[in-house]
């Protein structure tokens, strides 16, 4: 299989270069900078899709990137970043002669309202009720395909928890601090920290590219991506800083991440859904890290 995978130079992107190219697949990174084995997307847009069996679209402004804070710029470009490539993509999906049988993109699970109770499958039921939420549903529109290509192209959108690797991602910041013995639970605790480890998600997008019945379901499927296992903010910490034999004393009191960080952007880390991965698991995917546990040993060991 041949398969683009826009933002594919990023953390997700690589692990998932990593893990088709071990499966005899070939890929090009769709990126805003030209290199060897790359198109940019301004030669997407004018030269269209090359012919390929899957896409993928992992490209976005990092939502958690400590450089930049919260402000009306930054908010324009965690949009801008992902509606316009996958919607670049989608359009040369539908413009191409030989369309690809499957389309993946990755989206978030901050569509469900964040709540220490309510349980979330694929099938629930939501709607926009803050910014992070209404980002979720302008991508996942961005994602569909016009009538003229459902009957030929599978459309699948993953809604990731916090994806965990050693490589990028919250854990790239979080190690040093709590390697330091200065990592803490953030605010109360108590809320859900719905999460999948690298090496999941990227299994569960070529999981979504293999090939669909015959002809696919013309309705974009939505699968979980988070592990099975369900965890706190206060689990999680204790688990990291028992895996890391580090003491986790230091609590982080929720006026301090929302200063640092935006409220609307710290509710990702103070609050949270409890994620479950019904479709995910009916669909027959098998975790490699279905737990804290081996998950965090993994990424800590490697
Ligand atoms: P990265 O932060 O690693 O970024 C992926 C790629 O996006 C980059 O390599 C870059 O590619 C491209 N990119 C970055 N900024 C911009 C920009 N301003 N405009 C256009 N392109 C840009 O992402 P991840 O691999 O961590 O995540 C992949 C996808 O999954 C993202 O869309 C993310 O929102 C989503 N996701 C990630 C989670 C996580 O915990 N990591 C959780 C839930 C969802 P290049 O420089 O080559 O153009």
């Amino acid at each position: 299989m041949f398969c683009p995978v826009g933002g594919g130079s990023g953390f997700v992107g690589r692990e998932l270069t990593r893990l088709l190219k071990n499966k005899g697949h070939e890929v090009t990174v769709i990126s805003r900078q030209p290199g060897p084995g790359k198109i940019t997307w301004g030669e997407l847009e004018s030269d269209g899709l090359p012919p390929c069996e899957g896409a993928v679209n992992l490209a976005g402004e990092n939502l958690m990137n400590p450089l930049r804070w919260w402000n009306e710029s930054y908010k324009k470009d965690l949009f801008s970043s992902r509606i316009d490539s996958t919607k670049s993509l989608a359009q040369a999906i539908a413009a191409s002669p030989n369309p690809p049988h499957s389309w993946v993109v990755v989206s978030g699970v901050a569509c469900y309202k964040p709540s220490l109770t309510a349980e979330y499958t694929e099938e629930s039921e939501w709607t926009p009720f803050d910014i992070l939420s209404k980002l979720v549903k302008e991508w996942e529109g961005s994602a569909l395909l016009p009538d003229n290509v459902t009957n030929t192209t599978k459309q699948v959108v993953i809604r990731a928890g916090a994806v965990l690797g050693r490589d990028g991602g919250a854990m790239k910041q979080m190690l040093l601090p709590f390697w330091l013995g200065l990592g803490g639970t953030l605010g109360s605790g108590r809320q859900p920290f719905p999460w999948i480890h690298v090496s999941d998600l990227a299994g569960l997008i070529a999981h979504a590219l293999e090939p669909p019945a015959d002809p696919p379901s013309p309705s974009q499927q939505v699968f979980n991506g988070v592990a099975p296992n369900l965890n706190t903010n206060l689990e999680f910490t204790k688990e990291l800083g028992r895996v890391l034999r580090r003491p986790t004393i230091f609590p982080v009191p929720a006026f301090v991440m929302n200063t640092l960080m935006g409220s609307e952007r710290a509710v990702v880390l103070m609050e949270g859904q409890k994620v479950i991965p019904k479709r995910t698991q009916e669909a027959g995917f098998q975790y490699k890290f279905p737990d804290l546990t081996s998950a965090l040993k993994e990424i800590v060991g490697s």
